[in-house]
């Protein structure tokens, strides 16, 4: 892994240590750019898609979603010009042969050694793999580097199979895979990734900037629900000669990272670039024809792109905090929304060698969990419980002691301010139900 500062270091260590984030292929030495996610990391990752589904999907009458291939056709990616295009420059120091992008370059020397570097060479940036037992006769395609093309491919398919209209959307949510040059940076870049896409189809006519804008809204508010605050954002208006030839207009949400303000997420207008190339090359007919207007024409296309796993990082950076309590002591708490928690509740027995409690406090946790994602706890004292739930973000933390043997009441602690209330056990639904 690259170096990493401080607060990198730090967030690293704690998903780590978790159960959030673990490196990839560890017991094998590791594989560099690539990492798992363990029992925390897919609960948080499933909660952000999910918000974002919901959000863009779900709550919406306009936009449906897909799942398409990641292996497609290695035609799609003649058509849509990722064969002859989806390459990066590439430098090697003559030197320790580390390998950089001449854009993210300060100077004309190795930033790792000093050494002298070569000329530029174009490098693919898509993994290649073959269809069929024998690699010399198997058919030579790629892993998808972008989700986009399988929603572009499956145009005319959702136009003929469900009710949408013009202006509609199709989103996805899935793996991309891109053999890139730099890489570093924990989560932020890596060689698989996942991505939430979405291809908003309108008419030629329509007002797009209204619609890209709108997009650029919704972002910001997506931003917002899983926590990352609109003051740590930039939307980066990217100059016409740095954006692909075919886009008219692209916005880089950019985030203030621990390591230095970069992209967190992409909006571009595609124009109807893609579908012309895939109408052409699949001698298709993509037109759209408009019942009402009687227009005949190729949709053009507004396109709101996010990583799953920078906005995971993002997430991650934005709720992670230390605090000096009033005694000295020092607690790290992840303060995550509770909508994204991995869990919202944890559940302990003050004494783990007082039956009475201990089974009180299981049948507490049981008529909790099935309403609300919750976590047993029965180690250690409770101080360190505490500290292990405000480490993993957990918004509530409920304690069964003596009292709740006579009064059927628990003791509710709040993450955020450590205040504790007493609640009863009956009305626990409710109040949860309230503040989650
Ligand atoms: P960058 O300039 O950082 O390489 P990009 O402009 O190539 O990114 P897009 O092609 O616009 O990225 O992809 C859309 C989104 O997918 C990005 O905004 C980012 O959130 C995510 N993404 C792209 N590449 C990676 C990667 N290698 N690792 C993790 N996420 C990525």
């Amino acid at each position: 892994m690259a170096q990493l500062n401080k607060s990198m270091e730090k967030l690293v260590s704690l998903t780590k240590r978790r159960g959030f984030i673990y490196s990839g292929s560890e017991i094998y030495g590791g594989l560099a750019s690539t990492y798992d996610y363990g029992p925390l990391g897919v609960e948080l990752k499933n909660n952000i898609k999910n918000v974002w589904w919901k959000l863009f999907v779900q709550d919406r009458e306009d936009i449906v979603g897909i799942d398409g291939g990641i292996i497609l056709s290695p035609k799609v990616w003649e058509a849509s010009g990722h064969i002859n295009e989806f390459k990066d420059p590439l430098v090697e120091c003559k030197k320790c042969h580390h390998r950089f992008r001449p854009d993210k370059l300060k100077g004309n020397q190795c930033p790792d050694c000093g050494g002298e570097l070569t000329k530029e060479k174009l490098f693919s940036g898509m993994f290649e793999t073959t269809i069929g037992p024998v690699k010399e006769e198997g058919i030579l395609t790629y892993l998808r580097p972008e989700t986009a093309q399988a929603i572009f491919i499956n145009f005319n398919n959702v136009l003929s199979s469900t009710n949408v209209k013009i202006p509609f959307g199709i989103a996805q949510i899935g793996k991309a895979f891109r053999n890139e040059i730099t890489t570093g940076n924990f989560i932020f870049r890596t060689i698989e990734f996942e991505q939430m896409e979405i291809e908003y189809f309108i008419s030629p006519k329509e007002n797009w900037e209204k619609v890209f804008n709108s997009f650029l809204k919704d972002m910001h508010k997506y931003a917002e629900m899983v926590g990352i605050s609109n003051a740590s954002l930039y939307d980066h208006d990217i100059p016409e000669k740095e954006r692909a030839h075919y886009s008219k207009k692209t916005i880089d949400i950019e985030y203030e990272w621990p390591f230095g303000r970069d992209e967190l997420w992409g909006l571009a207008y595609r124009t109807n670039y893609d579908l012309t190339k895939h109408s052409e090359y699949s001698e298709q007919n993509m037109d759209y024809f408009d019942d009402e207007t009687r227009d005949k024409y190729i949709p053009h296309v507004i396109e709101p792109s996010c990583g799953v796993d920078r906005t995971v990082l993002a997430v991650l950076a934005s709720a992670y905090d230390e605090e000096k309590l009033e005694d000295g002591e020092e607690r790290i708490v992840l303060r995550l929304k509770p909508e994204i928690a991995p869990y919202k509740v944890a559940v302990f027995p003050l004494l783990r060698n007082k039956p009475d409690i201990v089974k009180k406090a299981r049948e507490v946790y049981l008529q909790v969990k099935s309403d609300f994602s919750t976590f047993w706890d029965e180690r250690g004292n409770i101080g360190k419980r505490y500290r292990y739930q405000d480490e993993i973000g957990t918004p509530f933390c409920l304690t069964v002691d003596f009292d709740t043997l006579d009064d059927d009441t628990v003791t509710v602690r709040d993450r955020d301010t450590m205040k504790q209330i007493r609640v009863k056990i009956s009305e626990l639904k409710d109040w949860f139900a309230s503040r989650l």
